[in-house]
């Protein structure tokens, strides 16, 4: 999508028509999100933890830790934030299939119960203990996925205590670049800076969306027009590459960190995965994911309020197999320690600097951590609070 001049006028008449709010909006869950501290610092969940913030990356599709911190030059910001922050090398997964194994991430239960392929799980989700424990509302928890159906499901499960309603706000790498919103930007070309008349329209029309909601709802809107304007400017659809979708999802977890500041992003990616084919294209993906990895992490640096409020941990859902395939590729299935041990990586403003801690976790460790850093608690994961970790 080239930038041309944009008529702003006419695009507020598209956005104040529905074109935008019916379509991409609401599909990208950002129309109906309920804002009630944006733009407030926010205080820490618990009084003796400094984090406010955190970012939760299941680099997934299957990374060996061979070619992440065996291979640091490919990995230099992951590097980096491990010589920061706190290693596990020794994290043991639950092989389960790439959806079953990454959604055990987000659940703390390795067991396959009930998770089928592009279904629902029966267990609590992260998001759910975090926003059901601390009265979260949606605008504070979001997941940001690589794109493809099954994806969704790792926002909430359908565990009768908790479910729907605490689920995470869900944005694919593909929800905001949907056909519909591509082609009022295609029409009406990018926004540019704002011209005074512009600007009059621009409010004319908050004020009307503020007639039909609260104060709060008009201040939310504002936000999502921010957003989007930062969301499309910033290039993020036209990202492409053998990690577009991981690209995507990443970006998109930057600019709504930068924007929303909400309490917590889970990104999920799954380019890795081309290593089936191609052991230089999984290569290349970690590389490249490295590289948005780092991006986010400046990001959060860069910024006032997240600067020193914000945890990031990392981690594959699984490794690879010891020995490349006859296509010389790499699957996920000889039970090697390859395949059932990752790295986990955890940077953050109340944890050990430059550590590693050598005695073996496991991955569904991660959620009952997070949920323990905030003060809610994980109460049907079968995972463990990480040793080690704090300073
Ligand atoms: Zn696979």
């Amino acid at each position: 999508m080239r930038a041309k001049h944009c008529d702003r006028r006419e695009f507020l008449r598209a956005i104040g028509t529905g074109a935008l709010a019916g379509g991409a909006l609401a599909g990208a869950g950002l129309a109906p999100a309920p804002v009630s501290a944006l733009g407030a610092l926010r205080a820490p969940l618990r009084a003796d933890r400094k984090t406010r913030h955190v970012v939760f990356i299941a680099f997934a599709g299957g990374v060996r830790s061979r070619e992440t911190f065996g291979m640091p030059a490919s990995v230099p910001n992951m590097k980096a934030m491990a010589d920061e922050g706190v290693l596990y090398p020794r994290a043991r997964t639950s092989n389960l299939g790439h959806f079953g194994a990454a959604m055990s991430l987000f659940t703390g239960i390795s067991e396959a119960r009930g998770i089928r392929e592009n279904a629902r799980g029966t267990d609590p989700t992260i998001f759910e203990y975090l926003r059901k424990d601390l009265a979260l509302p949606q605008s504070e928890v979001w997941v940001t996925t690589t794109g493809g159906a099954q994806q969704v499901n790792y926002s909430y499960g359908l565990h009768p205590d908790y479910g729907p309603q605490y689920g995470a706000n869900t944005l694919d790498g593909d929800g905001i670049f949907n056909k519909k919103f591509r082609a009022v930007f295609e029409r009406y070309g990018m926004p540019k800076a704002m011209e005074p008349g512009e600007a009059a329209a621009l409010e004319t029309l908050r004020g009307s969306l503020r007639a039909r909601g609260s104060e709060e709802e008009g201040a939310a809107l504002e936000r999502v027009e921010r957003y989007i304007l930062d969301e499309l400017t910033s290039g993020t659809s036209s990202l492409s590459g053998v990690n577009a979708g991981d690209a995507k999802a990443l970006r998109l977890a930057r600019n709504l960190l930068s924007i929303f500041r909400p309490r917590v992003i889970g990104v999920v990616l799954q380019n890795a995965d081309v290593a089936h084919g191609s052991y230089a294209g999984y290569l290349e993906v970690i590389r490249r994911n490295d590289a948005a990895i780092g991006e986010l992490w400046t990001a959060v640096k860069e910024d006032e309020e997240l600067a020193g409020s914000t945890a990031f941990f990392v981690l594959p859902e699984f490794g690879r197999d010891r020995d490349l395939n006859p296509r010389r590729g790499l699957d996920h299935g000889d039970g090697s320690d390859e395949l059932n041990y990752v790295s986990c990586l955890a940077w953050g403003p109340d944890f050990k600097r430059g550590a590693v801690v050598r005695d073996d976790v496991r991955t569904i460790d991660v959620t009952p951590t997070i949920c323990d850093l905030f003060g809610a608690e994980a109460r049907l994961a079968r995972g463990k609070k990480l040793p080690g970790l704090f300073a």
